[in-house]
Parts: C-alpha cells; structure tokens; sequence
C-alpha cells in the first residue's frame, strides 16, 4: 500500500486523531447541510471518506483515488500545523510552511466570495451536474504556473494537498510539470532523506 511510503513527518501529528470511511459526508454549505463528496479534514479532526473515493480512478488519473484522497486530506493537517516547530495555527497564514508555499506556487490573489463563485470548482467524475460545489469562504485566484490539476488551483491548501499526492505517487512527473514546489515540498517534508515507515 502506497501509504506506507509516506514520510515520517506524516506521523504522529498531534492535529489528526484518526481515518474513517463513511457512505456519506455531510457539510455546511450557506448554513444548509448539504452532501459532500469525496474527503474531509480539520485540525485537531478526523480524516472522513466518503464512498465516492472508492473508485479504481477518479480525479487523479491512473493514482488510485482512495489513496490520494487519503494523502490530499492527511496532507490538508498542515495547512495549520507546521511539523519543524511543532506549531499549531489557527490561521494556515501565520504558518511558515503555507507562506513558503503560497509563494512558490502562486502569486495568489484574493478576493471576497460572490454568488457567482458557486460551482466554480466543479470536477468532472468527483461531482455530479446540479451538485451545489461552493466550499468556500475564500476565493483565491491563482495566478502561477505550476499546477498538476485543475482543482490545485482552488487555493493555496488544495494546491498543496494535490502536489503532495504526485509527488508521492508519482514524483517523476511531479518533480517534471511542477519543479519549484516539489522541490520545497521535498526539502520541508524531508522526502528526499525520507526512509519509508511501517504502516
Ligand atoms: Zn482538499
């Protein structure tokens, strides 16, 4: 299994507690609870799946969409966590990690939310035509290169959880189509020092 190659900064996070599948996942979307689809994760929270990750490929290709569901969501845990310091933010801003990050894979710019943002993030075979896809209380606009999907491009966080899933399953084109942010995705996460732990 492709999660037993994941670096040793991956363990032991003090904001994750555990993995769990669950056939459907429900989030708040305008303050109505709506149906999700695909994972979840929050600082201090478990990582949810939902049955929509259990597909032989979905968004990423020929990498096995439950495992890089898993990698996108476990990796989401340092948008506010920064493993050198130890350090657990409540805004991803003030991580040091993030700012490096944000930097390397933007420029970004930001802007509030409009009506118009709903389903701007629409991906083919993740969701449904009608699906209502506005997750966010933050529009980002990127404005960068490197991008490995399209959905990278939703913010600095997505785009950061996507990288990662490349570059641990598949680095050579990672490494190839989007060469500055693996290169500080491997040197801040140790991959290229990086044993790979047991399971
Ligand atoms: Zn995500």
């Amino acid at each position: 299994m492709a999660l037993a190659a994941l670096p040793r900064s991956f363990r032991g996070l003090p904001v994750l507690t555990s993995i769990r599948r669950e056939p459907m996942l429900y989030g708040r979307i305008h303050g109505v609870l709506r149906p999700l689809h695909g994972g979840f994760v929050s600082a201090g929270r478990a990582i949810v799946i939902n049955d929509s990750c259990f597909r032989p490929n979905g968004r990423f290709g020929e990498i096995d969409d439950f495992t890089a569901t898993v990698i996108h969501e476990w990796t989401h845990a340092f948008n506010n966590y920064d493993p050198e310091t130890g350090t657990i933010h409540r805004d991803w801003r003030d991580n040091l990690l993030m700012k490096e990050y944000a930097e390397v894979s933007g420029p970004w710019e930001f802007r509030a939310p409009t009506v118009q943002d709903i389903g701007r993030f629409y991906v083919p075979g993740m969701h449904k035509p009608g699906d209502i896809i506005e997750k966010k209380t933050e529009v980002w606009i990127f404005k960068g290169i490197e991008a490995l999907t399209d959905y990278s491009k939703c913010s600095p966080q997505e785009h950061l959880s996507d990288t990662m899933v490349h570059l641990l399953l598949s680095p050579e084109s990672a490494e190839r189509n989007a060469p500055k942010c693996s290169a500080l995705l491997s040197k801040r996460f140790g991959l290229d020092s990086a044993e790979p732990t047991q399971p």
